[in-house]
């Protein structure tokens, strides 16, 4: 390995093996309506239903509940005629019963009548009469045959009782609270999010709005990092911009080590860097300084801070360039904080698929794998497709802001127009 830089794959499983696995467990109530505050949340014990869904049986369309056996051979040529007895609404009780040679108007998700065995779709009916009348006296015509079952939905046929409907390990995404709701989970046991206090450093950065001084730049890491903690089951707590001083890094990086799960920080880690934040967390933390085979982000440190409940705080120190705190932070820091969410291994990582190049992806040899930005589009042939953000340098944000997935690019010559590579994509 050129020059003492230590691979991404030992860097990530050195970061792995001391984050905690994962963190306390609590029972969240799920309020009523929009469980806001649990999504993202990994559910710690099996999610076993205590309730049929669908309750009932129901129907699945609007039109006729009737028995098969009434309608077998029916079409549009030979209808069958069937008197009209009812009618049920959804959220209506099914109090009528069909008998032979009769039907009952049903809506979807109205209660299936006893007697009727099968639902025949409206379209495929036709009303004698005023629809707005009901009286006993109207008929409907039939015009297509049904089996029993056809249109109903029976009871339990989403999830029956006792079910384990979601496993230990689940993400609690907006379709998964809506499947708690539909069981009426009110509570479910889920880890706890780890809080991850999020800084920058460096005496450059402003974000206030002010006219910038000769020397200085805006802050930037600060936005994204928050949204990237928050985006991977973690919540971010924004700790600022500190200042190259010692003692106010020191007592911010206490302060967050005590009102937090992890610290993430950008900046101040590479070998040129004034040693403010080298300096504090060498003496407050135990650290390594790491120089890992990848660009953008080759430089990066983590280590425990322990805070003043003895509690041992990952720290994670990455690069100030935007475009490396960015990769830094997918490649190292987002899968840790997942492990500590209570996502399972397999959720820890984006997803990885292989795309065709359509555009040369270049690079030299350096010892090193290249993490270039890309956009990549679903084509014709079938196959993901990947062109390159174009500006790929560490601080060109505003291109690799635009990429929605990350190609891997092994040491050598890269990859020619219509080869295969392999992509990170930026989805969860
Ligand atoms: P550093 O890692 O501190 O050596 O910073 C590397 C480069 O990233 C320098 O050009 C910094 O000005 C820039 N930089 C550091 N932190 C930030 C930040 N939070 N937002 C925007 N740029 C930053
Ligand atoms: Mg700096």
């Amino acid at each position: 390995m050129a020059g003492g830089l230590i691979p991404i794959d030992e860097a990530r499983a050195f970061v792995l093996q001391r984050c905690p696995a994962s963190l306390a467990v609590s029972a969240d109530t799920l309020p009523g309506r929009f469980p806001a505050s649990v999504l993202g949340a990994v559910v710690a014990t099996d999610v076993v239903s205590a309730e049929d869904v669908p309750p009932f049986a129901n129907t699945a369309v609007d039109g006729y509940a009737v028995r098969a056996s009434d309608v077998v051979g029916a079409s549009t040529q030979t209808p069958v005629t069937l008197k009209v007895t009812g009618e049920i609404a959804a959220g209506a009780a099914a109090i009528v019963i069909v008998e032979s040679g009769c039907a009952v108007r049903i809506m979807t998700g109205a209660p299936m009548p006893a007697g009727a065995d099968c639902v025949v779709m409206v379209e495929d009916t036709e009303f004698d009469g005023d629809r707005s009348v009901l009286d006993g006296t109207q008929t409907v015509r039939i015009m297509k045959a049904a089996k029993t079952g056809d249109g109903v939905r029976a009871v339990g046929d989403d999830v029956r009782i006792g079910d384990v409907v979601f496993a230990a390990g689940t993400a609690i995404t907006p379709a998964v609270a809506a499947v708690l709701a539909s069981i009426n989970a009110r509570t479910a046991l889920v880890h706890h999010r780890p809080r991850v206090a999020v800084l920058s450093t460096g005496d450059e950065l402003i974000d206030d709005g002010s006219t910038l001084a000769p020397g200085q730049i805006r802050e930037s890491n600060r936005s994204m990092l928050v949204g990237l903690v928050d985006g991977c089951g973690a919540q971010a707590v924004d700790h600022g911009i500190v200042r190259d001083d010692e003692a106010v890094l020191e007592t911010v990086l206490r302060r967050a080590a005590n009102e937090c799960d992890a610290i993430v920080t950008s900046g101040g880690v590479s070998m040129g860097d004034y040693d403010v934040v080298k300096a504090v967390l060498s003496r407050i933390a135990d650290m390594r300084w790491m120089q890992i085979a990848i660009k953008p982000a080759k430089p990066f440190a983590f280590g425990l801070l322990t805070n003043d409940r003895g509690v041992a705080v990952p720290v994670f120190g990455l690069p100030g360039n935007p475009v490396s705190s960015l990769v830094s932070f997918e490649l190292l820091a987002r899968p840790a904080l997942r492990r500590m969410a209570g996502h399972p291994e397999a959720a820890w990582d984006r997803p990885v698929v292989a795309a065709i190049a359509d555009q040369p992806l270049k690079r030299g040899r350096d010892g090193k794998v290249h993490y270039q930005r890309v956009v990549a589009r679903f084509a014709a042939d079938g196959r993901l497709h990947v062109e390159s953000v174009r500006a790929q340098a560490s601080h060109q944000l505003a291109a690799t802001a635009l990429a929605n997935a990350i190609a891997v690019v092994p040491d050598g010559d890269g990859v020619p127009a219509g080869g295969e590579v392999p992509v990170i994509l930026l989805v969860t």
